[in-house]
């Protein structure tokens, strides 16, 4: 194998939502134009690794962006896959979708399903340690939301200097119904909490972050990768007037932890020297599986109406950016 460095693969993807039914009803234009399989036209051309028009289904997004990291997972790599966009541009649809519906759900329910059937037709010298977590992060306080009464998690460093959050519930899972109960406990504790999930959701991260240990019984040999599942807040702009308070320390808690992570996503693409990694919590958590032996990947939402189109192409830019 290579150097570290020349191992890490970073992906941006683009994923253009459907015009939703309001839009439709106000008569919305559908904006963007696409040229073969990664490019899309806004006024200009945005260049990406793949670009996927509004009706990719979520089976096909899944087999071409995240199946092949599932495989380099369970081969002991790490790997990261961020949802980045705007409020309403389809980052839960991407990362969630309808958890128990086979036909909608997203990455993650996908991503489980495909963890186990690899384990099951593993023989059985093979044994697995499945751990998760669940977190997010708001006003850069990092909640547990598989155990509510942790609500504001330290980051630390293990001995090897891998960063961490401490204390942060780990979750022992052997089916992919006990990680699906997870993620349904973790997310209804996510709603208790709040007044407005809609608006809390648009403002904080939410960590999903799934642990896999191999351990061969007869060769000892031992294995482990993990792979964070990232639904971001939205990156839309606060409004310029009236902000105050609360909102706007969020909206300044939002666009820094936004562009700490645009900015060590394109060092890393670069091959830079120093990756500022510090500049965020959530990069500093994350670092051990976006630089390194890593696959990233982040999908790029969007949405096609003409009524977004100042904010889609900013957030094209950033995916640009971030190439
Ligand atoms: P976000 O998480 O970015 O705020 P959502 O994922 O909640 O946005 O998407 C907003 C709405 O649009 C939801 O009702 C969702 O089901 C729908 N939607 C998003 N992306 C798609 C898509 N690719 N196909 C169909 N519906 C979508
Ligand atoms: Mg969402």
């Amino acid at each position: 194998m290579g150097d570290a460095a020349a191992e890490c693969t970073i992906k941006v993807v683009c994923r253009f939502r459907p015009l939703n039914s309001a839009e439709v009803a106000r008569g919305d234009q559908y904006i963007p134009k696409f040229k073969g399989d990664d490019c899309v036209l806004m006024g200009k051309p945005y260049y990406f690794d793949r670009v996927f028009q509004s009706k990719t289904t979520q089976e096909e997004f899944y087999n071409a962006v995240a199946q092949k990291i599932v495989k380099d997972v369970l081969e002991g790599y790490n790997g990261t896959i961020f949802a980045y966009g705007q409020t309403s541009s389809g980052k839960t649809h991407t990362m969630e979708g309808k958890l128990h519906d086979p036909e909608m759900m997203g990455i993650i329910p996908r991503i489980v399903q495909d963890i186990f059937n690899y384990i099951y037709s593993m023989d059985e010298n093979l044994e697995f340690h499945i751990k998760v977590s669940y977190f997010e992060i708001y006003l850069d306080k990092i909640r547990d939301l598989l155990d509510v009464s942790k609500t504001n998690l330290p980051v630390h460093e293990d001995k090897n200097r891998v960063p961490y959050v401490k204390g942060c519930t780990e979750r022992f899972v052997c089916t992919p119904d006990e990680v699906m109960e997870a993620i349904d406990e973790g997310k209804n504790n996510r709603s208790v909490a709040v007044t407005n999930m809609n608006e809390h959701s648009s403002r904080s991260h939410s960590i999903f972050l799934i642990n896999i240990k191999q351990e061969n019984s007869k060769t000892e040999q031992k294995l482990t990768g993990k792979l964070y599942l990232v639904d971001l807040a939205g990156s839309e702009k606060v409004g310029k007037t009236g902000a105050e308070g609360t909102v706007l320390d969020e909206a300044k808690m939002i666009n820094k932890s936004l562009s700490a992570l645009g900015i060590v996503i394109s060092a890393l693409a670069e091959g830079s020297s120093y990756i500022p990694y510090r500049d965020s919590k959530m990069t500093r958590i994350l670092q051990d599986s976006l630089g390194g032996n890593c696959r990233t990947t982040m999908v790029i939402c969007c949405s096609p109406s003409a009524y977004n189109d100042a904010e889609t192409r900013t957030t094209l830019l950033f995916g640009q950016r971030a190439k």
